[in-house]
């Protein structure tokens, strides 16, 4: 049997777009479809315009910085509605990139939702078309907490288009997404509480990491109002009116409430039943190649629910793209992921945490550690610190974690992941020269 086409990659998203063109390069002949614009949520709704949303929530506290240095006071405000417009015309630029990407690499774009009739057969808008091959890309959305009053709260996608800056937001959920957006509404000037149901904020991160960014975020004005949930929420003149239970058993006025309560795989109307594909808790179910119960069919990214990062939807994408196109069986590595939070302060971590390892180690962990004032912040006058942590384990010396809060944390950390992904082991690090006077040099100072 011939089909039009040898792959066709449903979602054009960061995993969609870097498995079509990685496929393409093989010669296969592809197709994407994409309903939206071109890049997913990374692109249009995470990644990026939360990032340049980072950059500019920065700018407050270095004007402050600055007159520890000498500098004459700044006196300067926030021009929401520029800052959007600016941070969008960067996206539409993004697009048009990834609009000629696939163009050079002879990819097809469908514009539309597309929906399987049959195994080898999609539905897109009136067209069908046909595929040896077909991944599935689709990636996420923002789901909300079932409470009355919650079609009041916005998800983080809305937040980019909100036409002006609120003056208060309650912010709901402690992972990644409430994390970061509580730090940039706060430092571009909005009153913000953090609503979250533990008494920590990032489960799953290092305990140390943890209570480093709740309490750096107090310590920049966020309220942060552990152990409690919102009960109801209330839509009145002056604004919302949230109740709360748990620890704050209290009344909340506030102008926006932003849900960041988890996201769940994009499966609705997808047509996975007609082409016989398995969902396992809410996601696709993949093997470690990334296929399905379908022998050609393929999911990467966050509709498989495995770890929810562009990089990984990439890396899972761009494997599976050169075990079928390119004749070089390889999976995806999980182990030593890095990953950042986008807080201020920053964090970063790679390996395990230090309560994993003394799950999988027991005794023999051992744990390196330093907190203390960067010489930036000797002049800058503002009460920050640091904190590095080296997870090891003492019998073969290996570093299995390594877990930073402070200024670019991310990019420190980055370059300690590539260490420890080949095995490094503490004596690794201290053999290594540190850069004076740097954050990055503690990493092989410690002892
Ligand atoms: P997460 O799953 O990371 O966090 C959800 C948060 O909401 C948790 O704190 C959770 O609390 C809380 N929560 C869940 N349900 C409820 C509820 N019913 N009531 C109150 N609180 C609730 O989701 P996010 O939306 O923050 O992020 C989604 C994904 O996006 C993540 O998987 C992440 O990988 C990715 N991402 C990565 C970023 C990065 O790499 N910098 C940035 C942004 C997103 P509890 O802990 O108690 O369960």
């Amino acid at each position: 049997m011939t089909y039009d086409y040898d792959l066709f990659v449903i979602g054009g998203g960061s995993g969609g777009i870097a498995t079509a063109r990685r496929a393409a390069q093989y010669g296969a002949k592809v197709a994407v479809a994409e309903f939206d614009r071109l890049g997913g949520t990374c692109v249009n709704r995470g990644c990026i315009p939360k990032k340049l949303m980072v950059y500019a929530s920065h700018f407050p506290d270095l004007f402050k910085d600055a007159q520890g240095f000498g500098w004459s006071p700044v006196q300067s405000t926030l021009d929401w509605q520029k800052m959007t417009t600016a941070v969008n015309q960067e996206l539409d630029r993004l697009n048009g990139v990834y609009q000629n990407m696939l163009d050079k690499a002879g990819v097809d774009l469908f514009r539309g939702y597309a929906k399987f009739l049959d195994p080898h057969t999609l539905e897109i808008e009136d067209r069908k078309v046909t595929a040896e091959k077909i991944l599935i890309a689709v990636g996420g959305h923002p789901v909300k907490p079932d409470i009355p009053g919650i079609e009041h709260a916005l998800v983080s996608d809305d937040i980019f288009l909100l036409k002006e800056q609120p003056k208060r937001i309650l912010i709901m959920g402690g992972g990644y997404i409430g994390v970061e957006f509580a730090c940039i509404m706060n430092g571009l000037g909005s009153e913000v509480s953090l609503l979250i149901r533990k008494n920590l904020i990032l489960r799953g991160f290092d305990d140390d990491i943890r209570s480093e960014i709740q309490a750096g975020m107090e310590n920049h004005g966020i309220r942060v109002l552990a152990s409690s949930e919102a009960s109801s929420i209330e839509k009145i003149p002056e604004g919302l009116r949230v109740t709360l239970s748990g620890n704050h058993q209290e009344i909340i006025f506030t102008d926006v409430i932003l849900s960041a309560t988890g996201r769940k795989p994009n499966l609705d109307n997808l047509g996975l039943e007609n082409a016989g594909v398995e969902i396992s808790n809410g996601a696709i179910a993949v093997d470690r190649y990334s296929q399905t119960s379908q022998e050609h069919i393929f999911a990467v990214g966050d509709c498989t629910d495995r770890i929810n990062l562009t990089p990984v939807a990439i890396n899972e994408g761009r494997a599976f793209a050169d075990t079928v196109f390119g004749g070089q069986s390889r999976t995806m590595s999980y182990e030593n992921v890095p990953s950042a939070v986008f807080s201020t302060p920053e964090a970063a971590t790679v390996g395990l945490t230090e309560a994993e390892a003394q799950e999988q180690y027991g005794e023999a962990v051992k744990l390196y550690r330093a907190r203390f004032k960067p010489t930036y912040h000797s002049l800058s006058g503002r009460n920050e610190k640091v904190m590095v942590k080296l997870v090891v384990e003492q019998d073969t010396d290996k570093v299995l974690g390594a877990h930073m809060v402070g200024e670019n944390a991310a990019e420190i950390i980055q370059g300690i992941a590539i260490a420890i992904k080949m095995g490094a082991t503490k004596k690794d690090f201290d053999a290594t020269v540190g850069i004076h006077p740097t954050i990055a040099e503690e990493f092989v100072t410690l002892r």
